[in-house]
């Protein structure tokens, strides 16, 4: 397999496309419904029955924030190929009544969402976007809003009030990072200002998640532009992959499964996180929308496999001795493989080696990660879905630099790669044969 470098760069434009569309996890499920709609398949709501056809492509989401997609082969499926990544990324969420006045500035009230690095938010332009629930007509109907202007800004304390900030500043994020908004007369303009975006009256507004995001424009860099940097790579960069690659899958014998997950980012354990029963109900209203039986459904999860892909750090070029001294991802090297030894990543033998045999099909390069042994490292949602949902899984990503920074960086390659790669996963089924044993196949 050739990787055409205008081919990936194109990639890389898509995504940041989507990137900028998708500010926060709502809009970024709403820009997924829309590709998966353009492509034929039709929504189901959880509240409503669901009566499902051989060959039928569906997608449901939770919460406005969480979406499953996948197609039915047909009643003699062998199990679920499933490919989970997050909607959510570290940023501020706004509070309930905003405004603060602060001598002659009106700023606003907000707290982290997520572990985010602080110093990279200041200085910047930008702005609010996320839901509103409103009432119409006695009903309550939710709205998404993005307020489409450069609005806010955090701005630093002068080295002159602050002289030893470079020798290390614990940031206190109710005192140092409350965005700037206005002037003193732009009090009580917030919430009209936000109604104003999303078409509604300010009155009508019962409920909102709102939250800061970037304005900086992504962009495609380097000296022969190779990286891309741009806000929440980590985890749309992962999510978006798995979409094309689920878009371009042949269905097989296998169920193709497409999993976005809202609130990694704070621990997973929400109605819609990978840590609730969403990909579980979905998994067995498909076992049961096919007309098999429980015991199909148990039969089925043994020859199944998950792909939870969040991205990974890749050797930060200044600090390469934070990185384990002999696994070593860089950047548009491949898709990283991450293992941990107290299985805060699901990677094993088997689900290594599946994985590694998706790759070489799809002719694309992998790599390693493992934490150096004396730093923590992350968690991720491969081991909290297992909780619902036990299947052999790999944990994996895109080598990246500066997570959980609004503005990252990545490779125009890797994209590629977990695309080609998780077309082929979903195009295929793992069968389990018994004694440890393995065959992967049933292309459509
Ligand atoms: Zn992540």
């Amino acid at each position: 397999m050739e990787w055409k470098k205008e081919d990936c760069r194109k990639t890389a434009e898509e995504l940041i496309d989507f990137l900028e569309k998708s500010p926060t996890c709502f809009h970024a499920v709403e820009n997924m419904a829309e590709m998966l709609k353009a492509e034929g398949f039709k929504e189901l709501k959880e509240e409503e029955s669901w009566e499902l056809k051989e060959r039928g492509r569906y997608y449901v989401t939770r919460n406005a924030s969480s979406l499953i997609a996948f197609q039915i082969p047909g009643k003699d499926f062998s199990g679920f190929h499933i490919m989970a990544s997050h909607s959510d990324s570290p940023t501020f969420k706004i509070k309930e009544n905003p405004e603060m006045h602060a001598g002659q500035y009106v700023k606003l009230n907000v707290e982290k969402y997520g572990g985010m690095l602080c110093a990279p938010w200041f200085d910047r332009p930008l702005s609010v976007a996320g839901r509103l629930v409103v009432e119409e007509k006695g009903r309550l109907v939710t709205k998404l809003v993005k307020v489409d202007r450069d609005l806010v800004l955090i701005p630093n304390l002068a080295i002159h009030m602050n002289r030893e900030v470079n020798d290390g500043y614990k940031y206190n994020a109710q005192v140092d990072m409350l965005p700037l908004y206005g002037g003193a007369d732009a009090e009580g303009t917030f919430m009209k200002t936000v109604a104003e975006s999303a078409g509604v009256c300010e009155k009508a507004i019962l409920g909102h998640d709102l939250f800061l995001y970037n304005r900086v424009k992504g962009s495609i860099w380097g000296a022969s532009g190779e990286f891309v940097s741009c806000g929440r790579l980590d985890d749309l960069q992962c999510a978006f992959s798995s979409l094309k690659g689920f878009l371009k899958g042949e269905c097989g014998d296998s169920v193709p499964v497409h999993a976005v997950f809202d609130n990694e980012e704070v621990g997973s354990s929400t109605k819609q996180g990978a840590d609730s029963t969403f990909l579980e109900d979905v998994l067995r209203r498909i076992n049961r929308g096919a007309g098999r039986t429980e015991e199909d459904y148990y039969r089925a999860l043994a020859s199944s496999f998950m792909i939870s892909g969040d991205n990974a750090h890749a050797v930060h070029p200044n600090r390469a001795d934070m990185a384990d001294p002999v696994n070593r991802p860089y950047i548009n090297k491949g898709i990283v493989i991450k293992y941990h030894g107290g299985q805060k990543y699901t990677t094993d033998a088997v689900s290594a080696a599946v994985f590694k045999s998706f790759c070489r099909r799809a002719g694309a390069p992998w790599q390693i990660y493992t934490n150096r042994s004396d730093i923590a490292g992350g968690s991720t949602l491969g081991n909290l879905s297992s909780r619902h949902v036990a299947v052999n899984a790999v944990d994996i990503g895109l080598p990246q630099l500066a997570m959980h920074s609004p503005y990252e960086t990545a490779g125009i390659y890797d994209t590629c790669y977990l695309i080609a790669v998780a077309k082929e996963f979903f195009s295929s089924a793992v069968k389990a044969v018994g004694g440890g044993s393995y065959e992967i196949g049933g292309r459509g």
